[in-house]
């Protein structure tokens, strides 16, 4: 019983995608999404490499987020770069953690990735707002798969 994506459809990893891009209108941010089955290091550690293998670390504003999904592991963290952690408190990403979880609880990894997405767009508004004379797309949208 082999199922080619038991986690999300093409058709809501679009949506997801269309999430980042909406996301992405709110801030300079750079939000991406990083899925894989399971990794044997621990959580954080492991999306802090995630982090620096996509090359997230390279934005002008060092504000990038990235959504780390273990799917086997149940694991789930968000990473922001430095540029975000410098001008933040530290419990910024809790409540948007908390919004995501709760939604994964239920099985709606779609629906959590979506608000989560766009939740922290809005967050990452005050602190970094979206320029449009000057914006460019630094990060793919596109879910990353590990
Ligand atoms: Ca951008
Ligand atoms: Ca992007």
């Amino acid at each position: 019983m082999t199922h080619p994506n038991p986690f999300l459809s093409p058709q809501e990893e679009q949506e997801i995608v269309n999430a980042i891009v909406e996301a992405e209108k709110n801030t300079s941010g750079e939000v991406r999404v990083h899925i894989e089955r399971k990794s044997n290091k621990a959580p954080f550690e492991r999306a802090q490499e995630v982090f620096y293998t996509l090359e997230m670390q390279h934005t002008k504003n060092r504000n990038a987020v990235l959504f780390y999904v273990g799917t086997e592991d149940h694991s789930f963290v968000i990473l922001g770069d430095q540029g975000i952690n410098e001008v933040v408190e530290d419990d910024f990403w809790d409540s948007t953690k908390d919004l995501v979880i709760s939604h994964f609880k239920n099985q709606n990894y779609k629906q959590g990735l979506i608000e989560g997405i766009l939740k922290a767009g809005q967050k990452l508004k005050n602190f970094f707002p979206y320029e449009p004379d000057t914006d460019t797309d630094e990060l793919p949208n596109e879910i990353s798969k590990g």
